[in-house]
């Protein structure tokens, strides 16, 4: 087996160690499936006869992860973070699931034909053994995933209302593997929908992130709506579906955020971005008004509204408050390209200000898959690139004695004068020498540079001081010369 696939040697001593005890012990789960599609897993995962404390016993460092007997192998040299932690968990069966979300007990004392039954899909219930070059596959889940197809072990209806969370887990891996749903499955989970009601929001959020940050998650969510899962992950999406804007937009709203999000997905921009993008007109079926003026829809507001309802939304599903904070406030000004007005230094300051300075990229992101997603980008992209332009005027540190290493308070200090016009003109004086010479921007350079400026009167100063103001302002253009021809701007 280790010739056929890429085994890790941090694995294969955890297997090793394992069957030299006495036990067996096969690779089970996604590292399998990946094997299988020529794929590097995420993550290792052990089954074996071993119970939890025997596994604990044959390592020298490991935890205990949950209730379900899985102990964490830790392998302290290893610089993958993916074989970071081995899992390793026992073959076990589950009793009846009264809840639909987990098993009333498990048992241990279970066979690996016992464990495999228990496991959601064809392709996540095949066995490896790597010292016997062996592989069990008691549901053909090899087949399965020659025909790309995400089956459900068992009766899937029984099999959803056991954990409805499965239903999810089939959509995620659809959305990452590109695979059908097989009918059967699918007729299960259309059935079973409404069973999500019970499961955590924390593990529907798990799924849910995954599926975002898959390669296809407007295909995925629109599977969702298909099957009627949707309904019990954001139903407020559901409002979207056939409401149709103005000339602008080639789509419904629906559609129109499900294009954004998939931009954002084949940009491959992080999970933040991908949220704002599929919420950031969540508000627009609310707040749509014929204007009779215009003969057009209006949206007003929509920004303000729909950034309180993404918030409730993503605190409903137990998001993390930081995460929260930067989608609300991405969905909240998305809008700022929409002003009419001129593009003015003193705006984009407003903008970057209400939004942060650590997001006002994203939103110039947000705002490219807003415009990918109307179906019609006709708009001239010359309006972004001058914001883009303008925001990184905004965000650089002007020429100014400002960017000095020491300031008016230290050259008091330093060369032991009272406050007046001269440690202004020491400061623009030392600025002078800095343009010329950057290396001189130290403190402790400046500080002697300082005690010999001193001796100076205010008029010579001053006019060193004004020599250079001439050559700043050189600099000054410079800069903004570079900055806009970066972004082909005036
Ligand atoms: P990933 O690539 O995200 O790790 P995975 O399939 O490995 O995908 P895990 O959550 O790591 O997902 O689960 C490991 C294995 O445990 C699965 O492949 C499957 O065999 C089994 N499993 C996980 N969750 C469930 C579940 N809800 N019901 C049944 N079996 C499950
Ligand atoms: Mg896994």
């Amino acid at each position: 087996m280790k010739d056929l696939f890429p085994i890790p040697e941090t694995v294969s001593r955890v297997t090793e160690t394992l069957e030299k005890a006495g036990f067996e012990a096969y690779l089970i789960g996604g590292c399998v499936r990946d094997l299988f599609l020529g794929k590097t897993p995420k993550d290792w995962d052990v089954t074996t006869n071993a119970k939890p404390d025997e596994i604990t016993g044959l390592f020298p460092k490991t935890f205990y992860e949950n209730e379900y007997g899985t102990v964490g192998v830790v392998n302290e040299d290893e610089k993958d973070p993916a074989l970071e932690i081995v899992e390793v968990t026992p073959y076990r069966t589950e009793s009846e699931y009264s809840d639909s979300r987990r098993p009333d007990s498990v048992s241990f004392d279970a066979t690996l034909e016992d464990d495999l039954k228990r496991r959601d899909f064809t392709m996540n219930a095949i066995a490896l053994n790597l010292s016997k070059n062996k592989v069990v596959d008691p549901f053909g889940g090899r087949v399965d995933l020659q025909k790309g197809l995400i089956r459900a072990v068992g009766e899937p209806k029984k099999r959803f209302s056991e954990d409805a969370l499965r239903m999810l887990r089939a959509i995620r891996l659809h959305a990452e593997l590109g695979f059908t749903i097989e009918e059967k499955t699918k007729e299960g989970i259309k059935d079973s929908a409404e069973l999500l009601k019970k499961i955590a929001k924390e593990r529907i959020r798990d799924e849910f992130i995954k599926t975002l940050m898959s390669e296809n998650p407007m295909e995925a969510i629109a599977v969702a709506q298909n099957l009627g899962v949707l309904e019990f992950v954001v139903p407020e999406l559901l409002d979207a579906i056939g409401i149709e804007q103005n000339q602008a937009h080639a789509f419904d709203v629906w559609t129109h955020l499900l294009k954004s999000l998939q931009h954002s997905a084949d940009k491959k921009w992080p999970i933040h971005i991908r949220l704002a993008a599929l919420f950031h007109d969540i508000s627009k079926p609310e707040t749509r008004r014929w204007s009779k003026e215009k003969e057009e829809w209006t949206f007003y507001g929509h920004e303000v509204v729909g950034a309180r309802k993404t918030e409730a939304i993503l605190k409903n599903l137990k998001f993390p408050n930081e995460l929260v904070t930067t989608v609300v406030k991405l969905v909240r000004w998305h809008m700022f390209f929409s002003d009419t007005e001129q593009i003015t230094l003193s705006a984009v300051r407003r903008l970057i200000s209400n939004v942060g300075k650590e997001n006002v990229w994203d939103l110039m992101n947000l705002r490219v898959c807003d415009r990918i997603g109307t179906g019609r980008p006709k708009e001239n992209p010359y309006r972004l690139r001058k914001y883009q332009s303008m925001v990184e005027e905004a965000m650089r540190d002007p020429v100014s004695v400002g960017m000095l290493a020491i300031d008016g308070k230290d050259i008091m200090d330093i060369a032991k004068i009272p406050a007046s016009p001269k440690i202004g003109q020491i400061l623009h004086a030392l600025l002078e020498e800095v343009l010329e010479n950057p290396e001189l921007n130290k403190k402790d350079i400046l500080s002697k540079k300082a005690i010999k400026l001193a001796i100076f009167s205010e008029e010579e100063l001053k006019e060193r001081g004004d020599s250079g103001k001439e050559k700043r302002e050189e600099e000054e253009e410079k800069i903004l010369k570079t900055i806009r021809g970066k972004y082909g701007v005036q």
